[in-house]
């Protein structure tokens, strides 16, 4: 009798507020069905699915993992540091899934899953931001607070209104971002209120990028960067701006490979929205293609 393959589901038990043991037995039947035994894991910890790949997915033909957009983030980079070839397959169950909204990922797991086992794998570029990795989006300033200092049950209560709730607070205390930016041979210094780096058309569930000009394969992140305003009419401009989508002057949107940020105060980060401390020089890198994604 030929073998079943092996298939490693890794799962946060804290995301989302879905009933995963509802749904469970369900997605371990789809991919029974395909074909596939599962060997389930659950993290315990931060950092804990990067570690699983590296223990586990060595040899499998297939790896699922279902969380939030931090548990992605976890699972490619434990991928990429453990050379690990098996394709990867996402059920998104957090409260932000912008990553799977970029991809147009299925919200129903069962059927997220069955999309996985039913898919054909392609490769697409991640991040690299100083020595972590990021899947869809670095980002700094307004907003980028509220990314990964919302409680984990406020997230899931609210979803991304509580994005939006936290980051009002924010604008009672706005500093610019004072930022040097050289990318790919070219060189912007400005202050900013917002800056993000990504390869999604949406950003903390606050801002959106046309689909058309986010590719996942091409090598190329985009950058947005919104310049501090100086009164409040300017302020309003750039907001029209961005609800509008209309680029240049004050809101920029530029795909680039690489970068150099020099910010001399060092403000944090969110990458895929968890904390990143600031540092004076960051260093931004797409590697096309690092990982072999089915959905
Ligand atoms: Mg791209």
């Amino acid at each position: 009798m030929e073998e079943n393959k092996k298939l490693v589901f890794i799962i946060n038990p804290k995301a989302g507020q879905k009933k995963r043991e509802e749904v469970l037995p369900d997605i371990i039947n789809v991919f029974y069905e395909y074909g596939y035994d599962t060997e389930i894991h659950f993290t315990r910890f931060q950092g804990d699915a990067t570690k699983m790949v590296g223990r586990h997915c060595r040899k499998c033909d297939l790896i699922v993992c279902m969380g939030g957009d931090g548990t992605l983030n976890e699972v490619i980079e434990g991928i990429i540091e453990s050379g690990v070839g098996a394709p990867l397959g996402y059920i998104p169950a957090g409260s932000t899934n912008d990553f799977a909204a970029s991809l147009q990922l299925s919200s129903v797991p069962v059927t997220a899953a069955k999309n996985i086992v039913n898919g054909t794998p392609k490769y697409i570029d991640i991040g690299r931001f100083n020595e972590r990795y990021f899947v869809y989006t670095a980002s700094t300033g307004i907003f980028t607070r509220t990314s990964y200092e919302t409680p984990q049950n406020a997230k899931n209560i609210l979803g991304h209104f509580a994005y939006i709730l936290e980051g009002a607070k924010d604008l009672t205390n706005i500093k610019p971002l004072k930022l040097d930016i050289e990318y790919d041979g070219k060189r912007i210094k400005d202050e900013f209120i917002f800056a993000a780096i990504c390869n999604s058309t949406s950003i903390g569930g606050v801002m959106t990028i046309d689909k058309q000009r986010v590719d996942f394969t091409d090598g190329l992140f985009e950058m947005l960067l919104i310049k501090f305003p100086r009164d409040l009419i300017e302020l309003g401009t750039l907001i029209n701006k961005l609800q509008t989508q209309t680029y240049g002057e004050g809101v920029e949107l530029i795909p680039i490979s690489n970068a150099v940020i020099k910010d001399n105060a060092a403000n944090d980060w969110s990458l895929d929205g968890e904390k990143e401390n600031g540092k004076r020089e960051t260093i931004f890198e797409v590697f096309k293609h690092a990982v072999y994604f089915i959905y």
